[in-house]
């Protein structure tokens, strides 16, 4: 058991997280041995916790609520994409130094592009939110050339900031909600409105029958986003299940240098929800 390379998510609460069960099914498929389980950190003790995990040889981690920041700080080497998104969802241990990358936004394209057929090139595009998820998944986003991107949040000033903060790699425009007035090609729903079953208060002009609707958040029916969009006749809402799972196969990839085959466990963790 010593010599099995030890993995695991670290958040506080995480006894909700799929991710073991993601990565043992990605580590069966790759015939790679290694184990990886759910650790719940206590709020102040993020920092010791995660060194006295690389120094008892442990490989990699996986980090979710509330640690995402702590775990940017931490790390002694950030790739662009974390630097970027002020926050770090992926750590492992390279020649003595913990690296940390922020996976979210390649899994957020990959499901659009691999999945879902979705281009998002010279797209148009409206993301809502302007938190942590957001800022997160911008610098993949970007990385696509869309036409345009602009950020709609309640509070506009955190809109305002993400596009300071981005201003030297791309121009986003930032609005609140009831400023909208047309209709885009992509809308991401990256607010938390969803997990209260609540809905941004969008109008419906920003949505036409070919517009794609994807809300990070996921569940066994239907999101209130998605189904909003359903309703006004868009053909194509999906949910952030497969965000998840490619999130998590890019950490995989990371760690291990092999790239699981994501279908068959976005197909098995849909059967489950
Ligand atoms: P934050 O708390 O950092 O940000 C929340 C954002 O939602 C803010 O922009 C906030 O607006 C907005 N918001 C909250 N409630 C409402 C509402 N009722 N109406 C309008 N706007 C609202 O959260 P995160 O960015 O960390 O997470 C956002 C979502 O992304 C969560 O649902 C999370 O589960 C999901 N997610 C999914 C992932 C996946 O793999 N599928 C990965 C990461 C995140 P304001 O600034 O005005 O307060």
């Amino acid at each position: 058991m010593d010599n099995i390379d030890q993995y695991a998510v670290v958040g506080n609460p995480i006894s909700h997280s799929r991710s073991p069960l993601i990565h043992q099914m990605f580590a069966q498929q790759c015939g790679e041995q290694l184990d990886y389980v759910a650790k719940l950190v206590a709020l102040d003790s993020f920092s010791a916790d995660i060194r006295q995990f690389f120094a008892d040889h442990g490989r990699g981690l996986n980090v979710t609520v509330p640690f995402k920041q702590q775990a940017w700080d931490i790390a002694d080497q950030l790739s662009d994409s974390a630097t970027l998104a002020g926050a770090v969802n992926t750590l492992w241990l390279k020649n003595g130094a913990i690296r940390g990358d922020n996976t979210d936004g390649v899994g957020l394209v990959r499901d659009l592009i691999a999945n879902n057929g979705y281009q998002l090139a010279g797209k148009k595009i409206l993301i809502l939110g302007a938190g942590g998820a957001v800022r997160g998944v911008l610098q993949p986003i970007i990385a696509q050339q869309p036409l345009s991107i602009t950020i709609a949040n309640r509070t506009l000033s955190k809109a305002r900031q993400l596009a300071a903060i981005f201003a030297d790699i791309y121009t986003l425009e930032c609005c609140k909600y009831e400023q909208l007035e047309s209709p885009y090609d992509l809308i991401i729903n990256g607010t938390s409105a969803s997990l209260n079953n609540e809905l941004p208060p969008l109008p419906d002009v920003v949505v036409s029958a070919d517009s794609y609707l994807y809300d990070m958040m996921y569940g066994e029916r239907p999101t209130v986003f998605n189904q909003w969009g359903k309703n006004l006749g868009a053909k194509n809402c999906i949910d952030g299940l497969g965000m998840l799972v490619e999130q998590a196969a890019e950490s995989f990839r990371l760690w291990r240098g092999v790239k699981p085959d994501t279908a068959p466990v976005i197909a098995r963790l849909r059967k489950q929800l």
